[in-house]
């Protein structure tokens, strides 16, 4: 019989390749914050890590974040064959297998998900930001897009969320205003 990988064990892996290439789960949930604070009255930093860390729980996530940054890394040491050790290296412009594996991860969150995500390739905010530009040997070709994946699927996760938590709030204020006038 074929060894299956149990997610605890991809889970664990990508968490660890995140943190090992300098990403903290606070730093995607700041982008997170930052895509849906316009949009929530009382938006927590807690709120945004929590669906980051459950983002992070899902295998199709973990599974771009294991073959993207195993490309990286294996470029960043020169080990991938030409050309396209050159193409990962030097993060060549029309090179978009990153995007695409990104992107793929990102359709199990709806929309907002997809619309963000775009958004995020485009603006790129602070840790996007920074793995985007080149510091010395490292490569970041595939990190910066999983990163603005993982942030975007953990915004729209956030977004339904809230929404959810106020129209049981919503239905909650409803049965109390329909017993009362019951009662009176
Ligand atoms: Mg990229």
């Amino acid at each position: 019989m074929k060894k299956r990988i149990h997610s605890r064990e991809t889970e664990a892996a990508a968490k660890a390749l995140i943190k090992e290439r300098g990403v903290t789960i606070e730093d995607i949930a700041e982008i997170v914050y930052e895509m849906q604070y316009p949009y929530v009255d009382e938006l927590s930093m807690d709120d945004c890590v929590e669906s980051v860390e459950a983002v992070l729980t899902k295998r199709e996530i973990q599974h771009a974040v294991l073959v993207g940054v195993e490309l990286d890394k294996l470029a960043e040491q020169g080990k991938l064959s030409e050309p396209l050790q050159s193409i990962v290296e030097t993060d060549e412009g029309l090179f978009g297998v990153d995007e695409t594996i990104a992107l793929g991860a990102v359709f199990g969150y709806g929309s907002i998900a997809v619309t963000t995500f775009g958004h995020l390739d485009k603006q790129k905010f602070g840790i996007i930001q920074k793995l985007d530009t080149k510091v010395g040997e490292s490569v970041h070709t595939f990190l910066d897009d999983l990163i603005a994946s993982i942030a975007a699927n953990a915004s729209s996760r956030l977004a339904h969320r809230l929404r959810d938590r106020e129209e049981a709030l919503d239905k909650e204020e409803r049965e109390k205003r329909d017993k009362e006038e019951r009662i009176g």
